[in-house]
């Protein structure tokens, strides 16, 4: 069973298919899978771009 909630930010990956790390920004969890680590570390400016994940702004809008 996939869990969407935990697939990373950047490239959408799930648990399933790459290990992937939780994280906490502003008060938020995300995932980030292995593979995007270093984006997150070098070139976060990149990943903010999806800041912030889909579901937590749909939230907001409700
Ligand atoms: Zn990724």
């Amino acid at each position: 069973m996939r869990d969407e909630s935990k697939t990373c930010l950047n490239c959408g990956a799930g648990e399933d298919e790459t290990p992937v790390v939780m994280w906490r920004y502003q008060g938020r969890e995300f995932w980030m899978c292995a593979e995007c680590l270093p984006i997150i570390i070098h070139k976060r400016e990149q990943l903010m771009v999806k800041w912030p994940p889909t579901d937590a702004a749909q939230q907001t809008q409700n």
